[in-house]
């Protein structure tokens, strides 16, 4: 069976990893990656780390293009790549306007699609956004889900998904962090960690920030940095690493708050081995970000989630991750009760993890040969 798998920015990439290395290892499949590039250099080191090496690489990044100019240049582009590799199925994953257009192209020319990351919902379209849309487009256009666990399969399946075409596989996510963690453990090692050792200051409470969603540009930054202002002040043995996201919206509150603390430390964002590292030394984690919040409980992480809602209410229920918004006071509150309150802390801090456990890969695989 021909399969093409399709990706473009830096969390599709590490979610599709390990797929892409379990699938590339059976014999019954012949697999070709795709890459949009949505974001360039954040998916190259992750493609880097995992030693994995497109066949197709589309470019399409242009800095300050707009969702529109991005989307039509997917379609437009792959067609070209669909036409000529003809596969059964073609792989995205998640939310991102790769996934939706590329799924798009896909059934344009009558192939089938298999959505990794499946039924994840918040029913909420302006949040995130375009996350939202986006996922319930390749959700309409999949033929196989593969949701990462009961609560997204039961979305589906709500919305008229055939059981069949439904399985539960728990996050890809996992097995990458997995084979992340095991190469950590036999001495991998790169730039950033070595940074990351130099400025980690020994016995302090790392609080690990990161933070991107466009819902959160303009107020939403301001708060939070305000909020991290007022913990780095309060706290003389907390340390703050903040890996501060390329997007200007992000740079510039940031560096305007932040910039002349001594115990804040703002940093380029990591590659992802130095990410993961980075959680392992942390206290807890405050951020925004989707990823995030499903591998820190396999650290037995506490995260604090500045936003109003989640798709990902699994670990929120398990009272690993808490949500918060955007609001400082809730921030600040939210940060001095896990500094000041062993109990409440020792509460999230447990690593059970709702998202997985390292197997989906073979999941995915099983479903997509033996389909019934
Ligand atoms: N990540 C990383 N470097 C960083 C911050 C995050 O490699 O400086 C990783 C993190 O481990 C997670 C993924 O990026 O797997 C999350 O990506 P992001 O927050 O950009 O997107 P989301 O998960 O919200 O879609």
């Amino acid at each position: 069976m021909k399969v093409l798998m399709c990706f473009g920015t830096r969390p599709e990439a590490i979610k599709m990893a390990p797929l892409y290395i379990y699938l590339k290892s059976r014999q019954t499949l012949e697999l070709k990656l795709c890459v949009t590039a949505q974001h360039r250099q954040m998916l190259d080191q992750v493609l880097d780390f995992f030693e994995i090496i497109p066949d197709f690489d589309l470019d399409l990044m242009q800095k300050n293009q707009s969702l529109n100019q991005l989307a039509s240049k997917i379609i437009y582009s792959i067609d070209e790549v669909l036409v000529n590799f003809q596969p059964e199925y073609v792989l995205v994953h998640g939310d991102t306007t790769t996934s939706s257009m590329v799924a798009l192209a896909a059934f344009h020319r009558g192939i089938k699609v298999g959505h990794v990351e499946a039924g994840l919902r918040t029913y909420n379209k302006l949040s995130p956004f375009p996350e939202e849309i986006n996922r319930q487009i390749t959700g309409r256009i999949a033929d196989l889900h593969f949701a990462p666990t009961i609560w997204s399969g039961q979305n589906l399946l709500n919305e008229g998904v055939k059981s069949e075409e439904m399985v539960v596989t728990g996050n890809t996510v996992i097995d990458a962090l997995n084979l992340g963690l095991e190469k950590i453990k036999n001495g991998y090692t790169c730039l950033d960690i070595e940074r990351l050792n130099d400025i980690i200051i020994p016995n302090a409470k790392i609080i690990l920030i990161t933070g991107h969603r466009r819902e959160n540009f303009g107020d939403g930054f301001e708060n939070l940095c305000n909020a991290i202002k007022q913990i780095a002040t309060d706290f003389h043995d907390v340390q703050i690493i903040y890996p501060v996201h390329l997007n200007p919206n992000v740079q510039e509150p940031v560096n305007r708050i932040l910039s002349n603390l001594k115990n804040v430390f703002l940093i380029s964002p990591l590659d992802y081995p130095s990410f993961i590292y980075a959680m392992d030394q942390s206290y807890f984690i405050l951020t925004d970000s989707g990823g995030v919040q499903e591998e820190a409980p396999t650290l037995g992480k506490p995260v604090l989630v500045m936003r109003n809602n989640t798709e990902r209410p699994e670990a929120v229920k398990a009272g690993t991750v808490k949500l918060v918004g955007t609001n400082y006071e809730s921030i600040v509150n939210a940060c001095k009760e896990l500094l000041l309150n062993n109990e409440a802390y020792l509460k999230m801090s447990r690593s059970h993890n709702p998202y997985g456990d390292g197997f989906a890969c073979e999941r995915i695989y099983n479903k997509l040969i033996f389909p019934k």
